[in-house]
């Protein structure tokens, strides 16, 4: 499948763009109409307390937003990561969205 290509691809790719990009970068999200906070597949991972590969799998059933920036990287929109992440997210006081 193209996915665990794609997985595969991007995790080696992230080695350094986890680094860079810990804390969200605000985009415009077209699902969204607006600018949001955007993180890597990784970050995402880490605020819902899961691995990169549930996040591509939400990617794939279209369960968040998503835009795709160079080389293929995906940058995943916030608010389409809902409430209950939020929720996770803030409780954990590291991880926040916005
Ligand atoms: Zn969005």
């Amino acid at each position: 499948m193209s996915l665990r290509q794609k997985t595969v691809r991007v995790e080696t790719h992230s080695v350094t763009v986890v680094r860079t990009n810990q804390r969200p970068i605000d985009l415009w999200c077209e699902t969204c109409g607006t600018t949001t906070a955007m993180v890597t597949p990784e970050r995402a991972a880490e605020m819902l307390e899961t691995n990169p590969r549930a996040i591509y799998q939400h990617v794939e059933r279209g369960n968040v937003h998503f835009i795709e920036a160079g080389a293929g990287e995906l940058l995943i929109c916030c608010e389409s990561l809902g409430g209950e992440t939020k929720v996770k997210a803030l409780n954990s006081g590291e991880a926040q969205c916005l």
